[in-house]
């Protein structure tokens, strides 16, 4: 026995998702879908994927430090200044770092809502930070006027995701204007839009002008959705100077590697793949919609690259059933939604092959 803190003591073993490799060994299928993920339906663009070779030789070296060139690019693109740019290990990393660094172990807390992404009460534990969870309103619909009243003063962060991950809802900009307003100065407003390259009309609460009234508000994105570099884990956070100031020396060094920085700026130079990338999500998921509204399913509206729906049959034995016929999708038993299935896009092909798959199961 060896002793760790008390928090450690307290977690689950982490349950990753299944791969397409466990599923054709355990089926004996050659041919395995995924949209479970949430990754990119097109691959790796070309580009990106050349850009990795060319620099491959390189990886010997040691990366330069908080990749100065991609926080230039992601600058120039997003129109933020360069102090305000944080690049991470994909988001991840900067959530963790967030409860880390902001909120005080044992004294604050950190305020989301009822079925979510998972990270944010994982990282409150590991922080030791009291992890508040506001009810949803009808249909899921973000309780943000209950995030408000939940929020008091040791309340170091209330977090947002939007495109919201199961729902696929969007949190309007006015909407969050008046819970950044209504905040205590210190208390950030975090708006987790690892989604919001998905939202048509564009509906993404870029900072720099909000945070003349507003100076708690940071913003998350992510290269791992619309850029497709899920694998080599870039994402980053837009945060008011002030707090970089304070955070950036206390960043562990060399956490994004050589070859996700030199993907991560030609994946955002590369418009094409991205712009594909969009229609093909767009099409997909109306698509989706469509046709699960048509064999049954309760579905939600959505603005991210997902669909969240309810099967008119056991969304675990529908998810289950799906797997041994190769086609992986996410069961949100795990979020506390335990009839309803999240379905990502994927291309064309797949999709009316899960469409006439679980047709076949719905129908059948
Ligand atoms: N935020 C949300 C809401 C997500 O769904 C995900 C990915 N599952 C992330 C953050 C993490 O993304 P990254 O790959 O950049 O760590």
């Amino acid at each position: 026995e060896f002793s760790v803190r008390p928090e450690i003591m307290e977690f689950d073993p982490y349950k990753p998702g299944l791969t397409i490799e466990q599923i054709q060994a355990e089926y004996g299928l050659e041919t395995v879908i995924k949209l479970a993920s949430n990754e990119n339906p097109l691959g790796t663009s070309p580009v990106v994927q050349k850009t990795i070779e060319r620099n491959a030789a390189r990886a010997f070296r040691y990366p330069e430090n908080h990749t100065p060139r991609l926080v230039e690019e992601i600058s120039r693109q997003v129109g933020v200044p360069e102090e305000c740019v944080l690049v991470g290990n994909g988001s991840d990393e900067i959530i963790d770092m967030l409860f880390r660094m902001k909120a005080h172990p044992g004294r604050d807390n950190v305020v989301c809502y009822e079925h979510c992404f998972s990270m944010y009460r994982m990282c409150a534990k590991l922080a030791g930070v009291e992890y508040r969870e506001v009810p949803r309103g009808k249909d899921f619909a973000l309780p943000l006027d209950k995030m408000a009243e939940a929020a008091d003063e040791n309340t170091a962060m209330v977090i947002v995701t939007s495109p919201d991950n199961p729902t696929g809802q969007v949190a309007h900009v006015e909407d969050l204007a008046v819970l950044a307003g209504v905040l205590p100065k210190d208390c950030l407003l975090v708006v987790d839009e690892a989604y919001v390259d998905f939202t048509w009309p564009p509906e993404s609460y870029t900072p720099v002008q909000a945070w003349d009234k507003f100076e708690n508000l940071v913003v998350l994105r992510t290269f791992s959705k619309a850029y497709g570099l899920a694998g080599l884990r870039v994402g980053y956070g837009i945060l008011p100077p002030a707090l970089m100031a304070r955070l950036k020396n206390a960043r562990i060094p060399f956490t994004v590697n050589l070859l996700a920085e030199e993907a991560a700026i030609a994946a955002l130079r590369d418009e094409t793949f991205y712009n594909e990338t969009l229609q093909l999500v767009m099409s997909g998921r109306e698509y989706f919609a469509d046709e699960l509204k048509r064999l049954g399913c309760r579905v939600w509206p959505t603005q991210a690259n997902f669909v969240m729906f309810q099967p008119p049959k056991n969304a675990m034995d529908v998810f289950q059933a799906l797997l041994e016929r190769g086609i992986i999708v996410r069961p949100l038993k795990s979020f506390g939604l335990p009839d309803c299935i999240r379905v990502n896009v994927g291309t064309k092909q797949e999709n009316e092959t899960f469409i006439k798959v679980i047709g076949e199961l719905l129908r059948g």
